[in-house]
């Protein structure tokens, strides 16, 4: 069985003083258990004191954000892959949908960014999902499917075990409104077919498939316990270190 993995994006909040703050209560809630793992994301300001924070908690790990996939020089407000490893990131999450969306990232984009981040060693979290126009024209799975697609065509084999995917349906993020536990069921199963296509069952199946979308205590559990979600990808409910305690509990 897959590890559970049960990770906060912290988007734009928490600044460093509120970081420290928030692992101050957080790591008291939550004991170190086998076959979890807790990732934050927090923004890169505060990634040092987040840092700081977690020292000798080694089932906390962090990520950054978004990468640029060139290796440095005159890029005005972005972070290389080296950089962030030398920061102390071990994941970083590429083609978040307000990437996507709000920033206006292509599919080309998050290929270029999964290669480099792969390419240096740390773990790539690749956010897909669709918007509500999508899903209602019952193109859900397609627009995932296409999603994926190009990515998977640039990452060989030796690769998969450090992919991680997470589903993330766009009507669902900072909404309040989540996927049903079935319809999640069915895009999981999507993306697994999808991954089994282009590697084989064995090699697919190592490959974490998590679901965020307003994701929160009371929903976690039975998100959790469909066939296929190997863990929740949290935004706002993240950014409380009682309600976050609560959900990895519920792993
Ligand atoms: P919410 O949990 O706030 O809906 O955000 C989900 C998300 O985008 C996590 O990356």
């Amino acid at each position: 069985t897959r590890t559970r993995i049960l990770a906060g994006n912290w988007k734009m909040n928490h600044g460093p003083s509120q970081a420290a703050r928030f692992f101050a209560d957080f790591l008291p809630l939550v004991e170190p258990a086998d076959g979890r793992s807790v990732v934050f994301f927090p923004p890169a300001v505060s990634f040092a004191a987040a840092r700081e924070a977690v020292q000798g908690r080694p089932d906390v790990r962090l990520g950054v954000q978004n990468v640029h996939w060139e290796a440095g020089g005159a890029f005005t407000g972005e972070l290389s892959v080296s950089m962030a490893a030398d920061a102390g990131a071990e994941l970083v999450l590429v083609g978040h949908s307000e990437r996507r969306h709000v920033f206006g990232e292509t599919i080309d984009e998050t290929v270029r960014k999964t290669v480099a981040v792969l390419e240096g060693g740390l773990d790539p979290v690749l956010c897909v999902g669709e918007t509500i126009d999508e899903r209602r024209a019952d193109r859900a799975e397609a627009v995932v499917v296409e999603q994926l697609g190009p990515v998977l065509a640039a990452v060989p084999v030796e690769h998969l075990a450090r992919l991680v995917i997470a589903y993330e349906p766009v009507w669902a993020i900072g909404t309040g409104v989540t996927a049903t536990p079935a319809d999640a069921a069915a895009m999981h199963a999507a993306v697994r077919r999808t991954l089994e296509e282009v590697y084989g069952a064995g090699a697919a199946g190592q490959v974490p498939v998590l679901y965020g979308g307003s994701v929160k205590p009371e929903n976690a559990a039975e998100l959790m316990s469909q066939p296929g979600v190997d863990g929740v990808l949290v935004g706002g409910a993240s950014l409380d270190p009682a309600g976050f305690a609560a959900i990895v509990r519920a792993a």
